[in-house]
């Protein structure tokens, strides 16, 4: 699964890359291309929570699609309806924030996942701790409850390589330090975002996939189970699209505010973010 042509595509994905961010230089924006990833919303807060610090992280625009290289695109050409997997869920109302990573250039509406479409996951076991199937596996479970996305937990995979992913890889899960994801720095716990593409330059943008990223010595540390979870639910809410708010009745609040579930705003965003059109 990982072999030579996952290479090759990685070598296409890398030049489109370039290519799109040229364009995102030169062309329509006139600034050029950020550095990767970006934008970061760390903070420095002490207290009961201070482990809980989490990094949003989204990266812009990093594939370009071709219709001869992933055929499901040329089906939706063709005419095939597509169909959710999952219902959407109501959209609940309650006073709490919520902010999403990236909204659509033109019409503001959330960037998020194609609800007609599996969102694979693989974990890379190596230093993760004993746990970490458990976690992931309810993290999945809360944010696909909140979302109506169909999540897949595919297995585990040798991947580390989160900065340059291809958007056939499924979404990878590790554990990890500071010196191999210098967004760990400090006491950042974790980190969570997902890569997005535009089809043919396109207005509607999509993830295609991402990756969380949790921190090797806050976990050998952490004793409550609670706030293990809490952790890996906050940096999936960052993978579905869900940005940091200053409501701390929020998980997304970003030291996770003063509670390890999602809270009402935190609800609201990820039922938007699951209610999008497929595309
Ligand atoms: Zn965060």
């Amino acid at each position: 699964m990982f072999g030579s042509r996952r290479r090759r595509q990685r070598e296409l994905d890398a030049r489109l890359r370039e290519l799109y961010l040229l364009e995102e230089a030169y062309g329509r924006y006139g600034q050029p291309p950020p550095a990767l990833p970006s934008p970061r919303q760390p903070s420095r807060v002490p207290g009961f929570i201070a482990l809980v610090v989490v990094a949003g992280v989204t990266i812009s625009a990093v594939f370009a699609m071709q219709p001869q290289i992933f055929p499901d695109r040329v089906h939706e050409l063709l005419g095939t309806t597509p169909e959710r997997l999952l219902p959407a869920r109501d959209i609940p109302s309650g006073p709490g924030e919520f902010s999403f990573m990236a909204t659509q250039p033109e019409t503001g509406d959330p960037v998020g996942y194609n609800p007609c479409e599996v969102i694979e996951v693989a974990i890379n076991p190596d230093g993760a701790p004993d746990d970490h199937q458990e976690l992931v596996e309810t993290a999945i479970e809360h944010t696909s409850d909140a979302t109506g996305l169909q999540f897949e937990l595919v297995g585990t995979t040798e991947d580390r390589d989160f900065e340059n992913m291809s958007m056939d890889d499924p979404v990878l899960v590790m554990w990890a330090d500071e010196d191999e994801a210098p967004d760990l720095a400090d006491d950042i716990a974790g980190v969570g975002g997902s890569y997005r593409v535009s089809a043919y330059g396109g207005a509607t943008e999509r993830y295609v996939t991402g990756f969380v990223i949790l921190d090797r010595d806050a976990y050998d540390d952490m004793r409550s189970d609670d706030m293990r979870q809490a952790i890996v639910d906050h940096e999936f809410g960052h993978l579905v699209g869900l940005g940091h708010v200053d409501d701390p009745r929020q998980l997304m609040h970003e030291r996770g505010g003063f509670v390890t579930h999602y809270g009402d705003g935190d609800l609201t965003g990820l039922a938007e973010l699951g209610a999008i059109g497929c595309s």
